[in-house]
């Protein structure tokens, strides 16, 4: 395989061109890094050579790294992963850093060949990294492009010099959002930011790197962290300007990551220990920060769920065989907070929509939402007024179900009733062709008895999106006991149209997501009632990763909500139905008038302009506080528990069918502690053995909802793991 080649023209400029042989994109493999190597030692030690260009044979540079080569360098040791991973990162930097050295004499400075990196669109990752070590980068001016060091958001961080290098460029104050949050830009942003030094038309982009090459001096080519007397921008830590910055940072990284995100902290440790030492030292600590994430399980579980299963799902891992189901036209019945919301990602991704509810007011309202949304995109200069034009010009707002022709999916929002919903789906389907696929939208009615409405129950399936629509990335798609495979497929090639995650589950009451929240929200509400501080349930939910606490969540989807599926769930389950104790609780704070942040009255006590001040001091007088409170890891333990353990009985009950899904669901549907890599992959980090051990020490305590499910039971006596047992390798051995 060549994945860089080599060609030298006339002026004696050399071209390495990356283009990976039969892929869309550029990813750096070990066996790439050796032929950029080999590339650069030609190029440097060939007197006719004067510079070096480095660009890509693609519209983009690059994507990253290949997620393979982490893997390969764990090996590379032995059994001494560490010590594989360490020298591979440190092979890493010896070439970029020749690049940057580009054979000058280390004393003078002086001798060195220009090397110049032109980027003709997306430069991610390891693909920003070895620009960074070149001496200019170029981009073309391709407002498409992605410029950035996006590892942070799949639990690691720029491990390739990228760290070092944007802290000593821009100072850690203007290199923060980059590196901690995984800041992209297009390339005038990236140039804004200090990023990179020119853009340029797409068309000029290799002369412009050329003319630089010919002309540089010796004087251009030295990094300002190998001239004398550099200073950081913005100071260095031990500098009185430099130690303010470091100190907020850290306090920011903690509040912002309740310190169970690994790489955030290595990440700010690898910048401050780094600046206190020359840049060769400062990479090597670098490396050592980067290894010792790597070795963290939490980095291998977030990469595996956010990365490459997130990226399976999106690619139809489980989608059935069936021709192309693209969506043409849509039609969204209920223009409420949900239709209206589907109303906009429809049109957005270019799908004709044709909006219906009960009155013009209403229908015209849901339409005005997309308004809403594409003008606030306008002011922050992220949408034209062409663009405005064009996604409201393809929703018709209307009450005419005749409308609805030549639609071939059809997505129902109205009211959460049975009734309404037959009524929609007889009139609906009265109004389209034979072949559209009807989809609902309901959150906890069971497929298989709303398709006993519809005359064609294998074009009925289950589209549940979560609220705001525009916002939340996961799409759970559910497949009603007749459910034919060709809705499957036009319910995820829908959501790939829209660019959402999907998952596919089995239908049973409250699907997969609803199932596992509402469990969390009642043990948060039953710890309160059992007399714990509300202020250890919310910082116990927040200091294990969970995004909001369960009171705070339950305030913001409305108690309200919870006392009508409360008493729903109760008539069907009757006397089986487990949540009385909760139940206490949530009519009680119904009644009070207590609905949660609607009302601006909940669990938490709320400002005019409906921020929370504090928990609601009348909490305590109805549920008084225990003189004994429970240790903080007890209440995690059951805050987590509560979850996982409904996600391994919805993969018993086959309403999850891949592990996968169960994973990136949680993380992206409900937020479940990104930091796990999902319930299954925490269950794997803890290991079975441990989960039943907790299990049976929280059943004893507190009830048989913690009781350990046979699977995982089982699972613990033969030593199993979840993606050991359920993975993709698994299941295709
Ligand atoms: P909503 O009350 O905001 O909107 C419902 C809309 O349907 C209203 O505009 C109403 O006028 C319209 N409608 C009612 N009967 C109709 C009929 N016969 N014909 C045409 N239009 C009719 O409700 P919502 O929150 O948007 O929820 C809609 C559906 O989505 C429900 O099934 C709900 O369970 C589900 N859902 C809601 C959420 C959420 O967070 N709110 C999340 C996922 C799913």
């Amino acid at each position: 395989m060549t994945d860089f080649t080599y060609a030298v023209d006339a002026d004696g400029v050399a071209t390495i061109t990356w283009d990976l042989p039969g892929k869309s994109m550029n990813v750096l493999s070990l066996e790439g890094l050796r032929e950029l190597n080999d590339h650069i030692d030609t190029a440097l030690a060939d007197d006719a050579v004067k510079g070096v260009i480095i660009t890509s044979g693609k519209k983009d540079f690059a994507g990253g790294m290949d997620l393979n080569v982490i893997a390969k360098m764990k090996e590379a040791a032995g059994d001494n992963p560490a010590k594989g991973l360490f020298e591979g990162v440190m092979q890493m930097h010896a070439v970029l850093r020749k690049i940057e050295r580009a054979g000058m004499d280390p004393k003078t400075l002086k001798g060195g060949k220009p090397v110049a990196a032109a980027l003709p669109g997306t430069a991610l990752g390891i693909g920003l990294e070895i620009p960074l070590a070149c001496h200019r980068i170029f981009a073309a001016d391709n407002p498409k492009a992605k410029i950035g060091l996006p590892e942070i958001m799949v639990g690691i961080f720029p491990g390739a010099g990228g760290t070092t290098r944007l802290a000593r460029k821009l100072g850690a104050m203007a290199a923060a959002p980059l590196l901690l949050e995984g800041k992209q830009n297009d390339p005038k942003k990236a140039k804004a930011a200090g990023v990179i030094n020119e853009v340029v038309p797409a068309d000029e982009l290799l002369a412009a790197a050329k003319a630089w090459v010919l002309s540089a001096t010796d004087a251009d080519l030295v990094k300002p962290w190998d001239a004398k007397g550099y200073k950081m921008p913005g100071g260095a830590p031990y500098t009185p300007q430099g130690f303010m910055t470091f100190l907020g940072a850290s306090a920011m990284v903690h509040g912002k990551t309740m310190g169970v995100y690994p790489a955030a902290k290595a990440l700010l440790s690898a910048v401050y220990e780094g600046a206190l030492v020359p840049f060769d030292t400062a990479l090597r600590v670098e490396a050592r920060w980067f290894t010792h994430v790597l070795m963290n399980p939490s980095s291998g579980a977030m990469i595996r769920s956010l990365f490459i299963n997130k990226e399976a799902l999106e690619k139809g891992a489980n989608r059935p065989e069936a021709p192309d189901q693209t969506v043409k036209k849509v039609g969204v019945i209920g223009a409420g907070m949900m239709g209206a919301g589907i109303a906009y990602v429809s049109a957005n991704a270019g799908i004709e929509v044709v909006l219906i509810d009960a009155t013009h007011e209403a229908a015209d309202r849901g339409k005005a939402h997309s308004e809403g949304i594409l003008d606030k995109g306008m002011k922050r200069g992220r949408v034209t007024a062409e663009k405005k034009a064009e996604v409201l010009g393809r929703i018709t707002a209307t009450t005419d179900y005749a409308a609805l022709a030549g639609c071939d999916l059809i997505v129902e929002a109205v009211f959460e009733d049975p009734k309404v919903k037959a009524e929609v789906t007889a009139k609906v389907e009265a109004a389209v062709g034979p072949d559209c696929i009807f989809a609902t939208n309901t959150s906890t009615l069971p497929i298989s008895d709303l398709a006993k409405a519809s005359t064609r129950p294998d074009q009925f399936i289950g589209i549940h999106f979560f609220s705001p629509v525009d916002k939340m990335l996961l799409v759970e798609i559910i497949k009603g006991r007749e459910t034919g495979d060709r809705a499957v497929a036009k319910a995820l090639d829908y959501v790939r149209q829209i660019r959402k995650t999907p998952i596919v589950v089995n239908d049973a009451r409250f699907f997969y997501a609803n199932r596992c929240i509402i469990p969390y929200i009642n043990e948060g509400m039953r710890l309160v009632g059992e007399g714990t501080n509300p202020v250890l349930v919310e910082n116990a939910a927040r200091l294990v990763g969970m995004p909001l606490g369960p009171l705070q969540l339950v305030d913001e989807t409305s108690l309200d909500l919870g006392a009508k599926i409360a008493k729903a769930t109760k008539a069907a389950m009757g006397d089986a139905y487990p949540d009385g104790a909760v139940d206490d609780i949530v009519f009680w704070m119904v009644d009070q008038g207590r609905l949660g942040r609607k009302a601006k009255a909940g669990f938490y006590a709320y400002d005019e302009a409906g921020k929370r001040t504090g928990i609601w001091p009348g909490l305590a007088d109805r549920f008084p506080r225990a003189e004994d409170q429970p240790e903080l890891t007890e209440v995690q333990h059951r805050l987590l528990f509560v979850q996982v353990l409904e996600a391994v009985r919805a993969l018993e009950a086959g309403v999850l069918t891949d592990i996968r899904e169960g994973d990136v669901g949680a993380i992206l549907g409900w937020g479940f502690a990104p930091w796990s890599g999902g319930p299954f992959s925490w269950l794997d980090i803890i290991g079975a053995a441990r989960a039943v051990e907790i299990c049976d020490r929280l059943a004893a305590a507190h009830g048989e909802r913690f009781a350990a499910p046979a699977l995982l039971r089982e699972m613990a006596a033969k030593g199993d793991s979840f993606y050991g047992r359920f993975g993709p390798e698994a299941k295709a051995a």
